[in-house]
């Protein structure tokens, strides 16, 4: 049932999909080309820089128990000539370093003796070794061309999508990637039915037919409780390929704080200056910070620029690390299994300064992040927290003058309609669609 759903689903967006680039290469002549995903035949079938017509190709893959050696002589190579070949190409490549599960090809003569003349392997899906010995004996790595496909999807929340987010594995990585960009905007966890998107990203394929996974999103819209939220990526920094999502109106949709400081399991307890605990016998005793569950040893990271202001181990709090970003801002971070920074250490965003542990009055591993602006500790949640590096103004005519043609395209992408009931799509079902693996 779900099958059928998903097929009919991914039918109808493969249509959507080839008419909305149909479109689109019709009236761009962009420097990306928009191809269709269908894969259509070459006349000439090249594949690790040979063609092969001009071989019968025997694929297979590594064995247990079989060698370089044993391969060719099942295939009708002498003892001598696998000596010469192993010999003469040692220095390329060591044949012992074969990989159990590895794919191989043998491209043989195109005749009744059907005589190996090439042996390539593939360590990885996109690096491959040749050992060619139809006329001098030789060996080289190469690497299979990747190609970029653009691709454009869009669809309608249906519900439930925290759920969808965490039973999907790989496949929802589009949908992550979105609640990435988005982290300061909208909360995914709180999205409202029929909240819609649409997004134009790139896909990458080896050899032009093997998937190998979204690269990544080029232009996103969100409309979210009916408020329209657009996402450009943008190259602010030529030079160090910095790149960053931005408004249609210029403003960093990052904001200068990471939202939270690990990678963490679940916020175990949120801000709550009118928290009641039984045990205090229904007190009032309000939580200032925020506590994220994470294992003993999970990385905490500075969540912004700052200097260590404090950096001990003290009654409740554990270990902990205090850091000032300005004169507005403060972070601190308890309950440590081990501090990594010291007083007056500079800290950048994302630096490790300890380790998730459950020092001081904490019944299990987290990190009780607090947060002040101006003195008084907040919720970071509620805040409208500083853009992270704005665009610069040097840089704004020319962001505008890019962002146009891709919110042009983006506009003009259309939602399905949902008016059936399967036709509504939830970022799960998208994911499904768009995404093909192929061996
Ligand atoms: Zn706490």
């Amino acid at each position: 049932m779900e099958q059928t759903r998903v097929a009919r689903l991914g039918q109808k967006c493969l249509v959507l999909l080839a008419f909305t680039l149909a479109i689109v290469s019709c009236k761009e002549e962009d420097k990306t080309p928009v191809e269709s995903v269908e894969v259509i035949e070459p006349q000439e079938l090249y594949e690790f820089g040979f063609k092969l017509d001009d071989y019968i190709v025997k694929r297979d893959t590594i064995k247990k128990g079989d060698s370089f050696g044993e391969i060719l002589q099942r295939n009708q190579i002498d003892y001598s000539k696998i000596f010469q070949i192993a010999e003469k190409t040692k220095d390329s490549f060591d044949i012992r370093r074969l990989q159990v599960g590895k794919p191989y090809t043998l491209l043989c003569s195109n005749d009744s003796l059907q005589q190996p003349k090439c042996f390539i392997y593939q360590p990885t899906k996109t690096d491959y070794v040749v050992i060619n010995f139809q006329d001098s004996i030789h060996a080289y790595s190469s690497t299979k061309p990747i190609k970029y496909v653009e691709k454009e999807v869009s669809g309608i929340i249906e519900s439930n999508i925290s759920e969808s987010f965490a039973k999907q594995g790989k496949s929802v990585l589009l949908a992550y990637k979105m609640s990435d960009i988005y982290a300061w905007t909208i909360d995914f966890s709180r999205l409202q039915k029929n909240d819609k998107f649409k997004v134009v990203y790139t896909e990458k394929y080896i050899d032009d037919t093997i998937y190998a996974g979204i690269d990544n999103i080029k232009a996103a819209y969100f409309l979210h409780n009916n408020e329209p939220f657009y996402a450009f990526e943008f190259e602010t920094d030529t030079i160090k390929g910095l790149k960053d999502y931005f408004s249609e109106d210029a403003k960093n949709l990052r904001r200068a704080f990471l939202k939270a400081p690990v990678e963490y399991k679940r916020i175990s307890s949120r801000f709550n200056l009118n928290r009641r605990i039984a045990l205090y016998g229904n007190r009032v005793r309000p939580h200032k910070g925020t506590d994220f569950a994470a294992s003993v040893g999970t990385p905490i990271r500075a969540t912004a620029n700052g200097t260590v202001i404090e950096s001990a181990k003290r009654g409740g709090n554990g270990n902990y690390v205090k850091v000032k970003h300005n004169s507005t801002y403060t972070t601190q971070y308890l309950h440590m299994s081990k501090r990594k920074s010291k007083v007056g250490d500079f800290v950048k965003q994302g630096d490790v300064i300890g380790y998730v542990g459950m020092t001081g009055n904490t019944s299990g591993p987290h990190v009780c992040y607090r947060f002040w602006k101006n003195g008084k500790q907040v919720d970071p949640f509620k805040q409208k927290l500083p853009e992270a590096e704005p665009i610069s103004d040097s840089l704004k005519t020319e962001y505008l003058k890019f962002i146009k043609p891709l919110k042009t395209q983006l506009d003009g992408i259309e939602f399905i309609s949902p008016i059936e009931e399967d036709q509504i799509l939830d970022i799960q079902t998208i994911s499904e669609n768009t995404i093909t693996y192929t061996n």
